[in-house]
Formats: structure tokens, sequence, C-alpha cells
């Protein structure tokens, strides 16, 4: 079976409109499939729309979680919560083509090897320049400090089971869904697509979230930035050196220094390094502060058409000292 996973933040009319496109591919192929679609804390009807169509379709289930988590606890609640030999992650737009998935389907499928099925950007869709050169050197220093290739790398993905056990064994709390599905490794297979135009409503990664999610990601992933720490302290030190023969010399040489600007400068120059360097020591330390706070990922609130949920739901009403929360945890 395949476990389509969707996450939805403010969604209302992109999940119908996904959940029959890619019900009807699926099933015109006759294959076993779930959609899963986890409404990451939407203010509009996305979840009143998720409900009817849990209700009028068996192969639909939805998870509510509590508030909005963002996309990545979103991803990992479908993940935890499919039973699929396969799971997809794919985005709710429709800007991930059904017909990509079911190409990564067959690629799956035909070959047992692949447990892994990656779908990059053909082009990069409705970016401009600015954009695209960010995002370039995002996965420059990605790849440089990982070793993973992840250029051109997309949330939509298809993983074997295998995978997503390996996933979803990673105990950390800030994930970063891109990342952490290469790095688990297996072979991988490769699927190109055209980014396709929103269907409606608008992008939810503006470029403040996007800058924070690159930040978040980077951070979360490797500790790279933390060694421009110590090429910092490098380049001072040599500058320093450099300054300090010179001052000795010219000392030596009744030259005596006049240069007040020359201290001046450096005292800024040398304040602002040390400052950069604290703020981002600072950063690890609030992502370990966050890590060993150990906070669950995100918190389900309702869940509709699983199976062990409806269980679940009678041993509940059997022990009232276990709360619901407490059990989702
Ligand atoms: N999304 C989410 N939680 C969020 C933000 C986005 O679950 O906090 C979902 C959103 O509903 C969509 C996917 O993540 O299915 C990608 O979001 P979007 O299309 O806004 O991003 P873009 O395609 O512009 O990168
Ligand atoms: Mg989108």
């Amino acid at each position: 079976m395949l476990s389509v996973i969707i996450p939805a933040h403010n969604e209302q009319d992109n999940a119908p409109a996904a959940a029959s496109a890619i019900s009807r591919l699926l099933s015109s192929h006759n294959i076993d499939y779930e959609l899963i679609f986890i409404d990451d804390g939407s203010t509009d009807r996305t979840w009143l729309r998720l409900t009817q169509l849990a209700a009028s379709d068996e192969h639909i289930k939805a998870i509510a979680l509590s508030r909005n988590f963002g996309k990545e606890a979103a991803m990992f609640a479908g993940l935890e919560n499919a039973s699929g030999d396969a799971c997809a992650v794919m985005d709710c737009d429709l800007q991930h083509p059904p017909e990509t998935l079911l190409e990564m389907y067959k690629v799956w499928k035909n070959d047992p090897t692949i447990d892994v099925v990656e779908a990059k950007k053909n082009d990069r869709g409705e970016e401009n320049r600015v954009y695209r050169a960010f995002a370039n050197l995002f996965y420059k220093i990605m790849n440089n400090s990982t070793r993973l290739d992840m250029s051109d790398a997309s949330d939509f993905k298809l993983l074997d089971r295998r995978a997503v056990d390996a996933l979803l064994r990673m105990p950390e709390r800030l994930t970063f869904f891109r990342a952490m599905s290469s790095w688990v490794g297996f072979n991988s297979a490769v699927v190109y697509f055209d980014v396709a135009e929103r269907t409606s409503g608008k992008s939810k990664f503006n470029t403040r979230a996007s800058i924070k999610y690159a930040i978040t990601s980077i951070t979360s992933f490797t500790s790279a930035p933390m060694q421009i720490v110590t090429v910092l302290g490098v380049i001072t030190f040599v500058i320093a050196l450099i300054f300090g023969i010179n001052t000795l010399v010219n000392k030596f040489t009744g030259r005596s220094a006049e240069g007040f600007p020359t201290v001046i400068l450096l005292q800024l120059i040398t304040s602002a390094i040390i400052m950069f360097s604290l703020g981002i020591i600072g950063y690890y330390l609030a992502k370990i502060y966050e890590e060993i706070k150990q906070r669950p990922r995100y918190i389900i609130s309702e869940k509709l058409n699983f199976d062990n949920d409806r269980k679940e739901k009678e041993n509940r009403e059997n022990s009232r000292d276990i709360r619901p929360s407490e059990k989702e945890g």
C-alpha cells in the first residue's frame, strides 16, 4: 500500500481538489493507497473540508494538529501515522503533480533495490533571481557541510517503509525532512518534475519564513557555521599580528604610531566579530535548549478514519486515567 502524506495549512480549496486528483489517478491504476491529510492548525475551513472528505471516502484519513506546528512537524505527524509499504510526501496545492507521484511509485515498485525516490525540480517555477541566488547559497552550504547532495531537492519524496522507519527512529525535535531523508542513506532514484502554479490560495513561505526555514535547517543539520567563529578568530589573530609587528617596528624606529583612527577601527571590527560569533554560538545554544526540553514535535487534537484510533478511543473510555494528550504525545 502507498501512503500519501499531505500537510495542509489553510488549504480549504486545495484540499478537496488534491484529494480528488490524487485518488482518481491512483485508483485508475489499481494502486492500494491511503491519503493522510494533516491539518496544521488552519484558521479557515480546511478541517471542515477534511471531515467531509474523510466521511465520504475511507481512503482519506485526516489528522488535526492542536495548533500550527509548521510543515516539518506536519510531515512527521503524517509519517508516524502512515501504515503504507511506501510513504510519499507532497504539497496540498498541487504544485507537486500527481503524475509525478505515479512515476515515483512505479520506480519504487519496479526496482526493489530502490528505497528512496526523490522528485527534483526541473525549473524552479516562479522564482526571482535574488531568491534563486539565496537558494543556491543555501544548498551550497548544506552540500558542503553535510556531504549530501541536496541541490534542487524538495519535500516531494517517496520512501520505502525501511527508510521511513529509519527516519522515525531519529530522535531530534527540530527536523529537516529534506536532509534527514538523504541522511538515512539507502539507494535512491531521482524523478524530475516541473513545479506547477499554485491552484489557489497563496504560499505560506514568504521571504521571512523562507529565511527562518533556511537558518533553522542549516543549524539543525550542521554545525558548519560554528566553524565561522574559528575562522574569524584566525583572521583577526593574523590581522592583530601584522598590526602588532607594525607598531613595534614603528616604535623602535622612532616613528611612533599616531594612528588613533586605527585603534578605533580595530576596536569596532573586533567587537563586531565577537558579537557576530557570540550570536552564532547563542543560536546553537538555543537549539540545544529546544532539543533538550524533549517536547513532542507536534500535538494531535483529532484523527479521522484511523482504524486503531477507534480501538484507542474504546480503551480510553475503559480506562479514564489515561488522558488522550498523554497517549498522543
Ligand atoms: N504547510 C503546512 N504548514 C505550514 C505551512 C505550510 O502544512 O505552516 C503546507 C502547505 O499547506 C502546503 C505545503 O506545506 O501543502 C507547502 O506550502 P506552500 O505551498 O505555502 O509553500 P511553497 O510551495 O510556496 O514553497
Ligand atoms: Mg506551494
